[in-house]
């Protein structure tokens, strides 16, 4: 098993930010980046609202520069996903990956959380190419179309009318015929004249072109009326999804405290429940969802997890592969299991 000062869980904005500074302060991080270096972000065709980018730069390019920046100062990127974790015997945490075992002084969990999918024909296939589930971050690129928004939250609504600053015209295609926003954004839509509204409806598959010319792809969507089961084709141009979101923390359930949605819990400094752990971006953030704020809780996490581990210099045990002697030695309680 190999002995860690910082393991990092999670490879977009926040965990290569959080690598950067550990790497910086000599910690030598690993991260653990999962199936997909960069996340959500890795699948973002254009990032345009991130500082010191006045071009935009596309999501690939710029989690490609992070790692590099990451790598540069001494983290070492893993492509493995974890499998388990214990966080209940205290420090050194146990995280166990598909490959191997990690022994850590501490941890900084950044592993997201996912939009969550329709699951109809056309939306995995349009991802980058006209499905979204970020207004902020594409809605630029539907200026002068018409679009659809699938959902009747705070986000779907919020979105939308944030959208109309782009689009024609928003058609929000909600599945009842009243709206889970709160009052004053249904009245703020309401009130918009490029949005309207298809009741009692879902969206049964989104219909794109082939033609490589054309871009964005979506040409129309198809929408059945739950109620009476008639379906209609809507021309439209962009499909944007907002049904909610899930933070991927199904791996720490009962070991970190999260709020009923599964949010790990995090104080101002980024500290979970569990003293040596720290989280940031997604997993811990319900409400802005930005490459921009997940890089500045990214930083504070590391910055707190730098000085947790500087407090304990003195009793930290040493680095490396150890022998399973030594690693019964750290950790009596957990060896036995
Ligand atoms: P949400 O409140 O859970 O709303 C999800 C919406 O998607 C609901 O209207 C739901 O329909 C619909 N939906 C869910 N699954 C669906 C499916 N499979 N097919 C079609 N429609 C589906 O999620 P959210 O809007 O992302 O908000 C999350 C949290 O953040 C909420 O607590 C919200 O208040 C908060 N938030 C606040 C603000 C703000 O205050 N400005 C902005 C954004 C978010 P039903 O209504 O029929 O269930």
């Amino acid at each position: 098993m190999q002995k860690e000062r910082v393991v990092i869980i999670g490879s977009g904005p926040a965990g290569l930010t959080a690598a950067l500074y550990t790497g910086r302060a000599m910690l030598n991080p690993v991260v653990i980046a999962g199936s997909q270096l960069g996340g959500q972000v890795a699948i973002t065709a254009d990032v345009d609202n991130y500082p010191g980018f006045p071009e935009g730069v596309t999501g690939p390019e710029l989690v490609q520069k992070m790692a590099e920046h990451a790598e540069k100062f001494g983290a070492r990127i893993v492509m493995d996903e974890v499998t388990e974790v214990d966080f209940l015997h205290g420090s050194p945490f146990r995280v166990k990956t598909y490959e191997q075992e990690f022994l850590a002084d501490s941890v900084i969990v950044t592993i997201g959380a996912r939009a969550r999918r329709l699951g109809i024909p056309g939306e995995e296939e349009n991802i980058g190419t006209g499905t979204s589930y970020c207004g902020t971050c594409d809605g630029f690129f539907f200026r002068g179309m018409d679009i659809t928004v699938v959902g009747g939250g705070d986000s779907a609504i919020e979105e939308a009318i944030f959208l109309t600053k782009f689009a024609t015209s928003v058609n929000i295609v909600h599945r009842r015929d009243e709206l889970r926003a709160g009052k004053q954004l249904q009245e703020r839509a309401f009130r918009n004249p490029k949005i309207r509204f298809t009741w009692d409806s879902a969206l049964e598959e989104i219909i794109a072109t082939d033609d490589p010319t054309v871009s964005p792809k979506i040409t129309a969507v198809r929408i059945k009326n739950l109620k009476t089961g008639a379906e209609t084709t809507d021309a439209t141009r962009g499909v944007f999804i907002f049904i909610g979101h899930d933070p991927n923390s199904e791996v720490f359930k009962g070991q970190l405290a999260s709020n009923d949605s599964g949010y790990v819990l995090t104080d101002e400094l980024m500290r979970t429940n569990v003293e040596g752990i720290f989280a940031a971006g997604e997993i811990q953030d319900e409400v802005w969802r930005q490459v921009a704020t997940s890089v500045g809780q990214g930083t504070s996490a590391a910055m707190s997890a730098i000085q947790w581990l500087s407090a304990r210099e003195g009793d930290l045990q040493p680095l490396g592969e150890l022998s399973a002697e030594e690693v019964a030695a750290t950790q009596p309680q957990a060896s036995t299991n």
